[in-house]
């Protein structure tokens, strides 16, 4: 059964999309069968792993009952890793459609549940906030990945994304929990980098932050821009982006944490 992570946080532009984007190309890399789930109604993931995509259903589809995850999930250039769609245009009365649907059905959760067994890993891309969309990605999920850009005053809207979570976890989704706080766009050269560094290790117990952090790099966005073919600009980048390589460790970290069982749980299990 693939276990499942949204990438979620109150504020905008913090990385979740580079995270969900990188990260799942980490996971494909080291084998494992990994779909990312675009959630974010103006994101547009698909096009960056997917040049042509060609699914007719997409998360919205689902949403509506109309479709299952398996129906929409399309391959991508790299082996192993694979992508559905929004499924939708992003003008804003659709926006509000596609936040409607979330409320009417619930049936997010129950097709990545009935998807999960096809796949290691299920990344689920959020929109900024916590709404509709938001919320029924984490009731769908195991594990939220919660990405913090290290600026000033970025700790500032955490609490209302922990009140969320505590919220889901007493009320829908009991097995939630936070697989950790990921500081991205850190810059070793800053002082407001190493401040919120040093706010984070002291605001929450070292389980809860991921020993992984994504330092600034330019050179992510490369990967997915330009008209090489992705392994091949993976081939490029991967021993000279700092930005790759720490996802690639964030990968391992998550693996060792998350998917590693201890020889005495692997026996508790097989009675
Ligand atoms: P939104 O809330 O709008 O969906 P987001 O949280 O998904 O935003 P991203 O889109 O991943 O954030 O990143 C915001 C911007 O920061 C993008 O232009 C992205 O290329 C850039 N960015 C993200 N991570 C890094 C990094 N480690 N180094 C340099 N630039 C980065
Ligand atoms: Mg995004």
């Amino acid at each position: 059964m693939g276990q499942v992570f949204s990438i979620a946080s109150q504020k905008g532009g913090v990385g979740k999309t580079t995270t969900a984007l990188n990260l799942g190309v980490a996971f494909a890399r080291s084998n494992r069968k990994v779909l990312i789930i675009d959630a974010d109604p103006q994101g547009g993931i698909v096009y960056s792993l997917n040049k042509h995509p060609n699914s007719p259903f997409g998360l919205y589809q689902v949403f509506c009952g109309e479709a299952e995850i398996l129906d929409g999930a399309l391959p991508t250039e790299l082996e192993n890793l694979f992508v559905m769609d929004s499924g939708i245009p992003n003008s804003n009365s659709e926006i509000q459609a596609f936040e409607d649907a979330t409320r009417a059905t619930g049936l997010f959760r129950e097709s990545v549940l009935n998807a999960a067994p096809y796949y290691d890993l299920i990344l689920i891309d959020c929109p900024p906030g916590i709404g509709l969309i938001s919320t029924g990605a984490l009731i769908a999920s195991d594990y939220a990945i919660i990405p913090l850009q290290s600026e000033p005053l970025s700790l500032r809207t955490f609490p209302q994304l922990l009140q969320q979570l505590i919220d889901i976890k007493k009320n829908t989704n009991h097995s939630i929990e936070i697989a950790g706080v990921l500081l991205t766009m850190f810059d070793d050269h800053s002082m407001a980098s190493q401040i919120v560094h040093d706010e984070v290790r002291n605001y929450f117990t070292e389980d809860l932050v991921f020993e992984t952090s994504i330092p600034r790099d330019t050179s992510l966005n490369l990967l997915y821009t330009g008209n090489k073919k992705l392994p091949d600009a993976l081939a490029e980048l991967e021993s000279t982006s700092e930005g790759l390589q720490a996802y690639y460790h964030l990968a391992e970290e998550i693996n060792f944490k998350f998917f590693s069982r201890s020889p005495n749980e692997l026996i508790a299990k097989s009675f």
